[in-house]
């Protein structure tokens, strides 16, 4: 395995641009194409069986589009510097690279997936629908060295998890996961928090579209692991197609190299405002991981929707990772396809909410959210309202206290 030897500032500026000066450029070309010239069919035979043998990246000449891209190889290579591993194998989304992942544990004839929730929505999803022909073991993580079976392809995990910031302890993990290959979801944490990898992760995947990205214009997904690995996720993508686009992978390097500056000084403003949420009549509970990171949730006391509502500076959208902040209702939109019993356990109440935290001015932003805070305390909560009609011939207890300290989980 290639550690970085260079920081990892720089790395996310240099990685995957080491032969641009040779090249006579500076910044990296985009290769839109889609197919190339193959005057010498013969060797194109050798080269393909080779590829379809091993899933190594071709050597020379391009072929077709769907077999690689000279501009997405430069983002895999990157991607793959910072978070410490031999290689990375990008995808047309976050979805389509857990598909992948999935599929490799299919192509060694073991469907059993151990998993601890929560996962983001449509991951839970993927899983517990059986879509991939996956059966799936949901367990917390003291639960995982239980749950594996002589069948177990994969142990799956989400750390700060998806939406409630919950953390695992990764080096247990692994160490609970034996020789089966453990998965770290890292999109909330990056490479700049956080590299699983160090920490006995086999695959670390992410949701491209968020952090790595940085400015919600591109979509994309990428998992960093050994060469063994990644050759079979490679024939996998060649042979279903979610490849990512060259114009994405373009705009993906790009993004890394403002990564770690994004990501600290987001993350920066992300603990001011759990710190002062903390102090807000109308929230009941916060969290933000004790790792950082730039994403917080939090539980309110009145109508979440109402709060949603009420933003003005920050946009009232799904996704996160971007420079500007969103925030959004977990239980109606990220988490809404996963079973309500399940969602629940998961810890992701009706009265969650999930911020992702930009790079606005700390003061500006804190204006915006207090101000909707308080339009949703103002706001009665029908739900709320009918438990309260149900208790009213009820004694009381006595009203709760403040919120719990940030990092409080
Ligand atoms: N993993 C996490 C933690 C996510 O938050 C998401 C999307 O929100 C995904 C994976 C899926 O990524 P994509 O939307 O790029 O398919």
């Amino acid at each position: 395995m290639e550690i970085p030897t260079r920081s990892l500032a720089t790395e996310a500026v240099h990685a995957g641009r080491e032969d641009l000066a040779a090249l006579g450029l500076h910044a990296a070309p985009l290769d839109l194409s889609t197919t190339y010239p193959s005057p010498d069919s013969r060797g194109e035979a050798a080269r393909i069986d080779e590829f379809a043998a091993t899933g190594a990246p071709l050597e020379g000449p391009q072929v077709y589009g769907r077999l690689g891209n000279p501009t997405v190889a430069r983002f895999e290579r990157a991607l793959a510097r910072l978070e410490g591993t031999e290689s990375a194998v990008a995808f047309a989304s976050g979805m389509a690279a857990l598909t992948a992942c999935l599929l490799v544990r299919g192509g060694l004839g073991l469907r059993h997936v151990v998993a601890v929730r929560p996962l983001y929505g449509c991951s839970d999803h993927l899983l517990d629908s059986g879509l991939l022909g996956t059966e799936v073991t949901w367990t917390d993580p003291a639960g995982v060295a239980d749950a594996l079976r002589p069948d177990t392809g994969l142990v799956l995990v989400e750390t700060p998890a998806n939406p409630t910031l919950a953390e695992t302890d990764l080096r247990a993990v692994a160490y609970s996961c034996g020789s089966v290959p453990l998965l770290v979801d890292n999109t909330f944490a990056t490479p700049v928090l956080q590299r699983p990898a160090e920490h006995g992760a086999r695959l670390v995947l992410h949701s491209a579209t968020k952090y790595l990205g940085g400015h919600g214009d591109v979509m994309g997904g990428v998992v960093a692991c050994d060469e063994e690995l990644a050759g079979a996720l490679r024939r996998i993508r060649f042979a279903t197609g979610g490849v990512l686009h060259p114009l994405a992978g373009y705009l993906l390097l790009r993004g890394l190299s403002t990564l770690p500056v994004r990501v600290r000084a987001q993350s920066r403003a992300a603990a001011e405002l759990a710190r002062r949420l903390a102090g807000h009549p109308a929230v009941t509970r916060v969290r933000y991981p004790r790792l950082g990171g730039a994403m917080v949730a939090f539980e309110v006391h009145g109508d979440p929707h109402a709060v949603i509502a009420a933003v003005r500076l920050i946009t009232p959208a799904v996704s996160l990772g971007s420079v500007d902040t969103l925030i959004q209702h977990p239980g109606s939109i990220s988490h809404r396809i996963v079973d309500p019993a399940d969602r629940r356990s998961g810890g992701i109440g009706e009265k969650l909410l999930r911020m992702s935290v930009g790079l606005e001015d700390v003061d500006d932003l804190w204006a915006d959210l207090s101000a909707a805070l308080d339009a949703g305390a103002a706001g009665a909560d029908p739900a709320e309202e009918a438990d309260r009609a149900a208790l009213s011939s009820v004694p009381q207890d006595p009203p709760r206290g403040r919120a719990a300290r940030p990092g409080a989980r």
